[in-house]
């Protein structure tokens, strides 16, 4: 059975950090239909569109997509929905994409990368599924209104409108499980329950949804506990599930205990499995077209492509097998060179990958 990829390189370093990801899918024994188009800004200067119709379509008929990053300063002066950076919201609302996930992992080799202390990082190892397309983000009625009556009567006021319903906490509890069962069967939900009515209901369903799955242990954590944890020993954590807002927040908390943004992949899915993946970083304009980006994220994310979408689960272990390796033979992109150890480009990090997968 063929799998249609879409490939989508994008702007920055999305092009030389996408090619090396599809070097090492194309290098696996799978059958794999790869087709490549611009998006972003590159679509814009191509289409006048960051998200044209026919990217859209690609995207739409593929299994999943392969998307390296979009942005850049000099498309800073056009009008927000022509900007880059909508089509990746137009991916996630077109797609249906409601569940991020995003591992954070910090390799052995680069334990001195993360601020914190080696023996607290070390090993580092978790999941954080995120709620992607509700809560506050996406909720109306918004906007700026005046106050009508109490102790500010007659000023302006900004509001916004934070809820779930429950097919959205339900669906998003069932990926955050099923993650869960691949993993060390631990599941922390995190939410603000003491004090948001909308957190005591998304807590009310995880704790119904949990009877399907005997098998995860299941735990509770109020947001700003849990980011107080984070610091203080995060590898008591395994998969952590949340909404939009605080997802937003412990994500990018997580990703930089381990210190290096150019190891971090991510996974954004939809009810069919069908997923979008990408490093967690952007497209990094001030080193693009270097060949001195680090392009594991990528390709780390090309191993979840795999596991997440094509059921392909031994193949995604080749690759984070390969990139263990490549570490362990000390070699090093300039984010994450250390003295003594040896600094190799994008595309050389790309051959060693490669080589070590064979
Ligand atoms: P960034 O992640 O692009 O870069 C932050 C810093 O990290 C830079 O110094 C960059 O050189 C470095 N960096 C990032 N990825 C790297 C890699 N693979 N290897 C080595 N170094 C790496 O964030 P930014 O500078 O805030 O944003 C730049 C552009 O990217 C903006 O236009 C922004 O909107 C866009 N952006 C896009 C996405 C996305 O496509 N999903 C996400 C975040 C930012």
């Amino acid at each position: 059975m063929t799998h249609k990829i879409a490939v989508l390189p994008g702007d920055g370093i999305g092009p030389e950090i996408t090619e090396q990801a599809t070097r090492v899918l194309r290098a696996l024994d799978l059958d794999l239909d790869l087709q490549t188009m611009p998006v972003g800004g590159a679509a814009y200067d191509q289409f006048g569109h960051p998200l044209p119709p026919q990217v859209l379509e690609l995207a739409k008929s593929a299994d999943a997509i392969l998307f390296g990053a979009v942005g850049d300063w000099k498309y800073d002066s056009l009008a927000r929905e022509l900007r880059p950076e909508q089509a990746i919201l137009g991916l996630r609302k077109a797609l249906g994409l409601f569940a991020n996930l995003r591992p954070a992992i910090l390799y052995p080799q680069l334990a001195n990368a993360s601020s914190l202390k080696p023996e607290v990082v070390s090993g580092l190892d978790i999941l954080i599924v995120r709620e992607l397309t509700g809560d506050i983000y996406f909720g109306q009625p918004r906007g700026v209104r005046e106050v009508e009556d109490g102790q500010f009567k007659g000023e302006r006021q900004g509001f916004d409108t934070m809820h779930y319903a429950e097919t959205e906490v339900r669906r998003i509890a069932h990926v955050a499980f099923q993650a869960a069962q691949k993993r060390s069967k631990k599941l922390c939900s995190v939410d603000k329950s003491n004090v948001l009515e909308t957190s005591q209901f998304w807590r009310e369903i995880v704790i119904d949804v949990a009877k399907e799955y005997p098998d995860v242990a299941l735990s509770h954590m109020y947001v700003d506990n849990a980011a107080m944890q984070l610091v203080r020993a995060p590898k008591e954590f395994d998969v952590i599930v949340t909404g939009n807002l605080f997802g937003d927040i412990l994500s990018d908390e997580a990703a930089m205990l381990t210190g290096s943004i150019g190891m971090l992949p991510s996974a954004s899915l939809n009810s069919a499995n069908q997923g979008l993946y990408e490093p967690s970083h952007g497209s990094a304009p001030d080193i693009a077209g270097k060949n001195m980006a680090n392009p594991l994220a990528t390709i780390l994310s090309a191993a979840m492509l795999l596991r997440y979408s094509l059921g392909k689960a031994d193949q995604a272990q080749k690759i984070e097998q390969a990139v263990q390796a490549v570490l362990e033979q000390g070699l090093r992109t300039a984010d994450i060179f250390e003295e003594g150890l040896t600094k190799v480009s994008t595309s050389e990090m790309g051959d060693a990958v490669l080589k070590a997968l064979k």
